[in-house]
């Protein structure tokens, strides 16, 4: 098999090859820096005004409230440590939720440790918000709520316009890590209430190390990096123009056919999902069926070790992901999975299966035999399993 199924788009995306295309003159040709005098510069300055439109127009914003960053994790912690330097005269508490990336639950942690309090909300066996514990948890000294719009390894949406409304009557900024759902899901910042919000280029088909921040006008926020004036000295540094290209024309192909996107995502998931429950015992769909993002889709499998499936994957040209953490160095299974209440050793079986619209039912069907075969194949190899077989045969 010399052909790759990609299935792990929540990771990352391939660079689409328009956004490629719309970068290159930016390297070779228009690589004026944007802040000088002569013509050259102002091709790079026009360009990198497009893009803030755009992207300004994707989430019916202003551009003077976009801020590009050098993606996600970037633009999370921006968020969380200069609202809370800006707004620590109010108070120091902050509130986030149990499943976070950890582009946010770590800023929190240095958060932590700098005299800044940090509720961690719970989530349901399906990964949703228990919007009663948030509720419970708002305090007068509250400064921010940040949760995530989408979930990155299970998939469920949130009750964002909830949580903004919450937020907005309690008069409390509200943030949200939107880098699974931009692009994917519609999303209008006054509708919901939101303040502010974090995006990446490379889950939406742009390129890698390149996101952005939206802040709310109105909102106090501290610089992230000192230097010069770009970003309107919020965020120093010489523009990365052609990512900021890049990023802009992603968005543009990402808004343009959002809807037929996703509607054959969901046709793609949903067939796959079917097929996995109707054929495969002993499996559990991790995340909400309903809010759930059109792409994902994890399963836990009892009696398996979720590396081994990911390692005889690969033998078959099958790119996926699991829910234990053993390549950040930690044999701990992901903080997601535990949240939504598996055990341990259900956890470390998961799987996740993250697809793009280039995906094809044919490329489900071989997806499906093969972890079906697989997971029989080490499940035979299982003590555990043989010990149920046994019991079960009494
Ligand atoms: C990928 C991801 C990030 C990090 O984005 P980078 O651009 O890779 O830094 C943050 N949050 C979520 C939910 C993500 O999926």
């Amino acid at each position: 098999m010399d052909k790759i199924i990609y299935l792990d788009n929540a990771a990352t995306t391939k660079t689409a090859p328009e956004v490629v295309e719309a970068m290159l003159p930016y390297f070779t040709e228009n690589y004026g820096n944007a802040s000088s005098i002569y013509r050259l510069g102002a091709e790079s300055k026009k360009a990198i005004a497009k893009s803030r439109d755009v992207i300004a127009k994707s989430l019916k914003a202003n551009p003077s409230e976009i801020y590009f960053t050098a993606g996600g994790s970037e633009s999370d912690n921006w968020a969380l440590i200069a609202a809370a330097e800006a707004y620590e005269n109010k108070g120091k508490h902050i509130i986030t939720s149990v499943i976070e990336h950890h582009a946010v639950l770590h800023t929190c942690q240095y958060l932590e440790k700098r005299g800044y309090e940090i509720t961690y909300i719970d989530v349901d066996e399906n990964g949703v918000l228990k919007m009663d514990e948030l509720k419970k948890a708002i305090r007068p000294d509250t400064i921010l709520i940040s949760v995530m719009f989408a979930n990155n390894e299970i998939g469920t949406i949130q009750p964002i316009r909830e949580i903004g409304e919450l937020a907005r009557e309690n008069k409390i900024l509200f943030h949200t890590d939107a880098v699974q759902a931009y692009g994917h899901v519609p999303i209008d910042v006054d509708e919901l209430h939101i303040d502010m919000l974090s995006a990446s280029g490379h889950k939406l088909n742009g390129p890698k190390g390149i996101g952005f921040l939206y802040i709310r006008k109105g909102v106090k926020i501290r610089s992230f990096i000192h230097g010069g004036a770009q970003e309107r000295s919020r965020r120093a540094g010489t523009e990365n123009v052609p990512g900021i290209v890049g990023l802009g024309a992603a968005v543009e192909r990402a808004f343009a056919n959002l809807d037929a996107r996703s509607r054959k995502e969901c046709e793609l998931r949903d067939y796959l999902i079917g097929r996995m429950e109707e054929e495969i015992p002993f499996c559990r769909l991790n995340g909400d069926r309903q809010r759930r993002l059109p792409n994902n889709v994890n399963f836990s499998f009892q009696f398996i070790e979720g590396e081994s499936l990911l390692i005889m994957l690969d033998m078959k040209g099958i790119c996926a992901s699991s829910g234990s953490a053993c390549t950040s160095g930690s044999l701990d299974p992901s903080h997601v999975l535990l949240a939504i209440g598996l055990p341990h050793e259900i956890a470390h079986g998961s799987l996740r299966l993250t697809l793009s619209e280039e995906n094809t039912v044919e490329e489900m069907d071989y997806v499906v035999n093969n972890v079906k075969e697989i997971v029989e194949r080490l499940r035979q190899m299982s003590p555990l399993y043989e010990d149920f077989v046994k019991k079960q045969n009494q």
